[in-house]
């Protein structure tokens, strides 16, 4: 199946073979799409905190990843090469829809794909071995979201990511309410903009890392609390008259903050949480801080669940009108040779997103 763009016999891809520390760069053939599938270019690849998990081999990628494979989730390309049921055309860019849907489980007959119970995942070894961090990559059709825009790779990288701050933030509810995101990482941070873009009206950001908070606030954020120095609940109360906030993003997964989070909320206010907690929660009081409150809790794993195309159209659209800054969270970029340099980078905490080049 001769295209326009020549393609060649073998390329560079990061591997995970065998259990142990780090990826290796491997020279491997280039796969050939079949039935639905594409094969795309990858133009850049964004690293996201679960990497970490792969790259280590702890025992949280025993249980979201299967050897062997090639990592990167978050990724953007274009298309060279097309399966002969594929329903996407050669030079169309798109990212990849990561969350691999069965279509055939409870959730998916109810159009509830994102939360598919037998998930499988581009770039952890779960139903593909295929992943973003190599110079060619092969995706179904239907894992494809086709690109409308011309913004930036780096960009159309992290609308993944990006697509998980804008899902919690429809559920969240945030127009004229102010908002409290709890962990200012790269969701975090991510988050604070979709929510100013999205009609919130305070939007305060927390953390203990000061170089964080101060990205909160070129995010967006009208605020930002430094919750190694202040009491959380006592500042919030002071800025709602004694209220509490209506909004809460949870985004730290850390214990402490789950568990106390309720004290700062009003009553009948909603909470959403992302952050993933690596320890049991444990709330105190919960009929006041709980029940007797009316919340609404929602939890959310990835795009919006019954329909995750509108949230990479939503996302796509607000970067390409600027309302969301999403250059301004990626900090570092290395081509794909230099992978060990972007992963030192990423364990070093100084970073914010971290793109790869994999033609470079
Ligand atoms: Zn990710
Ligand atoms: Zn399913």
């Amino acid at each position: 199946m001769a295209g326009a763009v020549e393609v060649p016999g073998k390329m560079l891809a990061l591997m995970k073979r065998e259990a142990g520390e780090s990826f290796k760069i491997e020279t491997i053939p280039v796969p050939n799409p079949q039935g639905d599938e594409v094969l795309i270019k990858v133009d850049a690849n964004a690293i996201c905190g679960s990497d970490i998990n792969l790259y280590r081999w702890n025992e949280i990628a025993r249980v979201i990843a299967a050897l062997p494979f090639t990592p990167g989730h978050e990724t953007t390309g274009t298309v060279v090469r097309c399966g002969p049921e594929a329903t996407i055309k050669e030079g169309q860019r798109v990212c990849v829809e990561n969350h691999y849907f069965c279509g055939k489980c409870y959730q998916c007959e109810h159009q509830n794909f994102s939360i598919c119970r037998n998930m499988n995942q581009y770039g952890h070894g779960k139903g593909t071995p295929h992943g973003g961090c190599s110079e060619y990559s092969i995706v179904p059709s239907k894992y494809c979201y086709q690109l409308k825009t011309n913004i930036s790779p780096a960009e159309a990288a992290c609308l993944e990511p990006m697509g998980v701050a804008h899902n919690a933030i429809e559920r969240l509810e945030v127009e004229d309410e102010d908002v409290l995101v709890i962990g200012c990482g790269p969701i975090g941070v991510l988050v604070i903009a979709v929510a100013k873009a999205m009609g919130a009206r305070r939007v305060f950001g927390a953390d203990i890392n000061p170089r964080q908070l101060d990205l909160a606030k070129q995010m967006g954020a009208d605020d930002v609390i430094n919750t190694s120095e202040h009491n959380l609940r006592d500042v919030i109360m002071e800025k709602t008259n004694g209220n509490g906030i209506g909004r809460i993003c949870e985004c730290s997964g850390a214990p402490p903050a789950v568990n106390t989070l309720w004290t700062s909320l009003r009553k009948g206010g909603n909470v959403v949480l992302i952050g993933l907690p690596k320890q049991p929660i444990h709330i105190e009081d919960p009929l006041t801080n709980v029940v007797f409150k009316a919340v609404q809790i929602r939890t959310v794993h990835g795009r919006s669940f019954n329909d995750f195309r509108h949230t990479w159209e939503e996302c796509e659209r607000l970067v390409a009108e600027g309302k969301v800054k999403l250059r301004d969270v990626i900090t570092h970029e290395f081509p794909m040779s230099k992978f060990e340099d972007a992963f030192q980078t990423l364990f070093s905490g100084k970073a914010c997103k971290i793109v790869i080049y994999p033609q470079q």
